[in-house]
């Protein structure tokens, strides 16, 4: 029986080793931890949101680097094919809002029980056994573990990305693949809060605002992004946050501005305003800005723009209103750059797509090798993207070996 070793028992790695166990392959997992899915169990908060039940090109608009080299893939392993593939196991799935597909218990443990127990029932598991080289012979691999040598024919690396590497995804696939020759485009954080230089964040840490537009200027390029966003104690995180993090993490410049009234044009809000002004005559400008904005923001508001909270509204020039109206729309951030990449949902870059085959995820390099998932050069937004692609690219691979 062929033997092919698998390393990290994470998404992708205990699918397709699930998958060549049941085609008559002698599959060995090795992982670093004491227990398989490590980050499998955080993901969705815990609840694991295991796709994004979309049409192949949709999903393909999702994804941030890579999306051309995915395709074969993600048409070969949807994401309606996932949710069959779990439903048959007996994974009871439900759909939330956005496409977001969960297990019906909001357990990801569940996700992992049955990928580990039924799934990969014929799998040996070589578990708290990091792998800490590879080498190549005429006929096959010797992958060095910390409990010896063992030999394979096939190896398929699928170690993840770099960030949250107390899970055990801390980049160790990319020396493995650099000692075979692989190029690892640079890596950077993603989906990840963004710092701010502005001094004021401190005092709105924890302060979150809803149907805000995040507008971002990146070498030029404009991107905006609509939802929640929440300030951190040097930043802002939160979904709309997160998304752009994943959009600028290369840019050289990079400019942040906010919309806190994105429904209302800038004539709409300033019509708002004169009429708030007619109602609150001898009142504080203040009074004027809770109206509009929560309370502490609207005190740092004011003075990020220039004004006195405590004005009396009559006093308030033309020029003044037009400012509110400016900074309510265009409300200056100072981009600091990202958190640091371990703070990422997950790492940007990884081995050079070039050197890969998208057919079989086989290197080009080195006959009888393979990468999956995220330790390679492939990342998508949040949604359920990034844990498909560690099942699409699974199932190419182990379709490529096993020939079915
Ligand atoms: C907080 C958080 C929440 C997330 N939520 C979601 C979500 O809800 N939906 C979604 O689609 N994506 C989510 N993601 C992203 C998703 O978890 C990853 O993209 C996905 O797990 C990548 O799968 P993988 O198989 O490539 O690697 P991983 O799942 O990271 O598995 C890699 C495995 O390799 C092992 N390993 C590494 N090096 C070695 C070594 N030298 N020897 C032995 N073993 C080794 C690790 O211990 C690990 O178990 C989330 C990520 C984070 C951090």
């Amino acid at each position: 029986m062929e033997k092919i070793a698998v390393v990290g028992a994470g998404a992708s790695g205990l699918f397709v080793g699930g998958l060549l166990s049941q085609k008559g392959f002698d599959v060995t997992i090795f992982d670093k931890n004491e227990k398989v899915g490590k980050k499998l169990f955080i993901t969705g908060k815990g609840r694991c949101n295991l796709t994004n039940l979309c049409q192949p090109n949709e999903f393909l608009q999702a994804v941030v680097r890579g999306d051309k080299f995915l395709t074969s893939a993600i048409y070969g392993f949807s994401s309606e094919d996932c949710v069959d593939f779990f439903e048959a196991l007996g994974l009871k799935t439900k759909v939330e809002r956005g496409n977001r597909v969960f297990p019906l218990s909001d357990k990801s443990s569940d996700v992992i029980k049955i990928l580990q127990n039924v799934h990969c029932q014929n799998v040996k598991m070589s578990l708290c056994n990091k792998v800490v080289k590879i080498e190549k012979f005429d006929d096959g691999f010797e992958v060095y573990a910390e409990d010896g040598k063992h030999k394979f024919s096939k190896v398929i690396v699928a170690t993840g990305g770099k960030s949250y590497s107390s899970t055990g995804s801390c980049g160790d696939g990319y020396e493995i693949a650099k000692s075979f020759g692989h190029t690892i485009e640079s890596l950077k954080p993603a989906l990840c809060p963004i710092l701010l230089k502005d001094l004021f964040v401190k005092s709105l840490q924890g302060v979150s605002l809803r149907n805000v537009k995040l507008k971002v200027l990146a070498d030029g390029k404009s991107i905006e992004e609509f939802g929640e966003m929440l300030f951190t104690d040097k930043g802002v995180s939160g979904p709309i946050v997160l998304t752009v993090s994943s959009l600028v993490n290369r840019a050289k410049k990079v400019e942040l501005m906010l919309d806190f009234k994105p429904a209302l044009s800038e004539k709409q809000l300033d019509l708002r305003l004169l009429r708030d002004f007619e109602e609150n005559k001898n009142k504080d400008l203040k009074t004027v800005l809770r109206g509009l904005l929560q309370r502490s923001v609207a005190e740092i508001f004011a003075k990020a723009i220039g004004l006195d909270e405590n004005k009396k509204i009559h006093n308030i020039t033309k020029e003044e209103r037009q400012r509110i109206v400016e900074g309510l729309k265009n409300f200056k951030l100072k981009f600091g750059g990202l958190y640091d990449i371990d703070t990422g949902i997950v790492t940007s870059g990884g081995v050079c797509l070039k050197e890969i085959n998208p057919k079989t995820y086989e290197s080009k390099l080195i006959k009888g090798l393979y990468f999956l998932g995220e330790v390679l050069d492939l990342d998508a937004v949040t949604g359920g993207f990034n844990l498909q692609i560690a099942w699409s690219t699974a199932f190419a691979c182990a379709k490529g070996i096993a020939g079915f």
